[in-house]
């Protein structure tokens, strides 16, 4: 079957969550098929190949349960960004906006550093917010930006407009388009 009919299969909708009115997409099904997992961890580790990146980084936290096996399979290294004040050493922190208030997120200076050529990955884009502030870090740490790699983006929440101005023309890759 088709790679994308495959993923799509093992997509789960849930209505009303985390709240009312918001149809989640869950990806528990997919990471509990091995062959679809396995198809996933391909198709995105070929991306990261193919745009020459020497990093991942994975946003927390289901691009934690993508981006590491990812980073194994394109033999590159895999870097965590986490919700402020989870991380033990020196970290560089960067708030962003939120739908009601704002939310902040960090990573280890030193895990990132001008020789890095960086691919930002998650399981789903939605606003884009989240990622939008992973790309401010990567260049506060000095690091190039290789591009953003998504299972799945809801193109009706606009992210990848909002997304443009950080991504400077480096690529914004979905398997799936909702
Ligand atoms: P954004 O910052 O783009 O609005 O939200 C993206 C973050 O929220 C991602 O880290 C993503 O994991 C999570 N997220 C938002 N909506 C969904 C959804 O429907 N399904 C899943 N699996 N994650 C979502």
């Amino acid at each position: 079957t088709d790679i994308r009919t495959l993923l799509l299969s093992r997509i789960r909708d849930v209505p009303d969550h985390p709240e009312p009115g918001v149809m989640f997409k869950d990806i528990t099904p997919l990471l509990a098929d091995p062959a679809a997992f396995s198809a996933l961890t391909e198709a995105l580790a070929e991306l990261t190949v193919r745009y020459g990146a020497t990093k991942i980084v994975g946003l927390e936290a289901r691009g934690f349960i993508l981006g590491a096996p990812v980073a194994v399979r394109a033999g590159v290294g895999f870097v965590p960004v986490r919700k402020a004040g989870k991380l033990p050493g020196a970290t560089l922190r960067q708030a962003y906006d939120l739908e009601y208030g704002t939310a902040e997120i960090e990573v280890h200076a030193e895990d990132l550093s001008a020789e890095d050529r960086v691919m930002v990955v998650d399981d789903v884009l939605a606003t884009g917010g989240t990622a939008e502030a992973s790309l401010r870090l990567i260049r506060r740490a000095g690091a190039e930006v290789a591009g953003v790699s998504v299972l799945m983006e809801l193109g009706f929440l606009g992210g990848r407009t909002r997304l443009a101005p950080a991504l400077d023309g480096a690529p914004l890759e979905a398997l799936l388009q909702v």
